[in-house]
């Protein structure tokens, strides 16, 4: 997948002591902001944290990144060049041609692959996949992708891809038949998995696999425990719950003596906290229940807002996900204003461009900013311009301190 072409992806260095959200209100204080149109800041410290964190807690494991969760030239990029850091014994000594478009279901593109290279890596789960590689590409590196239950995740994908562990004693040997290399083993436990306990399964259903492998002659020297970890501090589980379990399995099925390279693909796991939406109220009707009259009527009224973005924009992943979308009042309401039931949608035509109901917030009018937090991943990706409305703007911001590690770890990106 290509990044994607940001119309305007220059980025801001803020100020010491100035954050993304500073930003944020300055734009929508600012007279520059005379439309009140829709607008997202992609805070570029926030991604470098991540990753930081992420070669801190899982020191055994390669990350690489998930394109397709947001394919915004500057995070692209920046993932590229911040692969400088990662840690010499995270970084992978074997062929980095990992994207591909010969298969149904692929790898991702490792963060420090130029985009046109063609794979050699490639992931299958099933017969007729290895048939059609040992024809055509007879230099593969294959990856077996093993089924995991994916019940506790946001976004399913094993209805779609892996294999069970009972017919992949099959696969290899039929592999080997057809003189097929099968370098390792990948599972996704899905997006937005919230049981540290399916990777801990998945990893030792791979040892299984290894073993099986190593039965028929095959060594197999890669891991790959795909994606899934939280993107925000406020899921079910934090990714230093993940990690731990992770640790702990990798530690019981595949110790560093076992010499298997380790890596991820996190998509979600960097982008979702980075991005923030500023959203403005364009129109909004009061619904009051026809049987009631006088006070009481006033106090079950239904407040219906519509703001200038939707699903069909930033809240793409929400109608995938059917995640609770909360937003922020901007303009901080008085706790004695009293409270209504409210529903919030997007400006297009259609019924379903529905972002949230059942809020209960105090009333607000139109012109007034709504701000949505956590909107990075599998948004901007799946978002158009459906009915003629034109995707926000995109503000990528970058932090002072962020910009003073990245020189001296000598990135080049400010
Ligand atoms: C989507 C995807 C990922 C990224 O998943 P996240 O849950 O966003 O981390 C990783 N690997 C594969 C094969 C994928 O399809």
């Amino acid at each position: 997948m290509r990044p994607r072409n940001t119309r305007k992806s220059e980025i801001t260095i803020l100020e010491e002591g100035f954050t993304a959200r500073d930003f944020m209100e300055e734009i929508i204080t600012g007279d520059c902001q005379i439309d009140k149109d829709a607008f997202l800041v992609a805070d570029l410290g926030d991604v470098v944290k991540k990753l930081l964190r992420f070669l801190k807690t899982l020191p055994r494991v390669k990350p690489f990144y998930a394109i397709k969760c947001n394919n915004c030239r500057p995070i692209v990029k920046l993932l590229a060049e911040l692969d400088l850091i990662v840690p010499a014994r995270q970084k992978l000594h074997w062929s980095r041609n990992l994207e591909l478009n010969l298969t149904i279901s692929f790898m991702q593109t490792p963060v420090n692959v130029p985009y046109q290279v063609c794979s050699q890596m490639m992931t299958f789960d099933n017969e007729v996949e290895l048939f059609k590689i040992s024809q055509n590409h007879p230099n593969a590196k294959m990856i077996l992708r093993l089924l995991a239950d994916d019940t506790n995740a946001t976004i399913r994908l094993n209805v779609k891809f892996g294999a069970p562990l009972t017919i992949c004693r099959h696969l290899l040997e039929t592999a080997k038949k057809l003189n097929v290399d099968v370098i390792g083993v990948s599972f996704h436990v899905g997006s937005g998995c919230s049981d540290p306990k399916t990777y801990a399964q998945s990893i030792g259903d791979a040892r299984l696999v290894f073993e099986m492998a190593s039965e028929l002659g095959q060594k197999m020297t890669l891991l790959d425990i795909g994606g899934g970890f939280p993107g925000t501090d406020d899921s079910k589980i934090t990714f230093e719950e993940v990690a731990d379990t992770i640790n702990d399995a990798l530690d019981l099925s595949f110790p560093e003596i076992s010499g298997v390279n380790i890596i991820a693909e996190p998509g979600r796991y960097y982008v979702a906290s980075s991005f923030s939406l500023a959203a403005n109220i364009i129109a909004k009707k009061v619904l009051s229940p026809p049987e009631l009259c006088g006070e009481e009527n006033g106090r079950k009224k239904n407040m219906v807002y519509y703001i200038n973005d939707g699903i069909y924009g930033s809240f793409s992943c929400s109608f995938f996900e059917k995640t609770l979308v909360k937003p922020i009042i901007y303009k901080k309401p008085s706790p004695e204003q009293p409270i209504y039931n409210s529903s919030l949608w997007g400006p297009t035509c259609d019924g379903l461009d529905k972002i949230a109901e059942h809020l209960h917030i105090p009333e607000l009018n139109v012109g007034d900013w709504l701000l949505f937090n956590n909107v990075g991943a599998y948004s901007m990706v799946t978002a158009s311009e459906f009915n003629g409305f034109q995707l926000p703007k995109i503000h990528f911001v970058m932090p002072h301190q962020t910009c003073v590690f990245l020189l001296s770890e000598n990135v080049q990106c400010c």
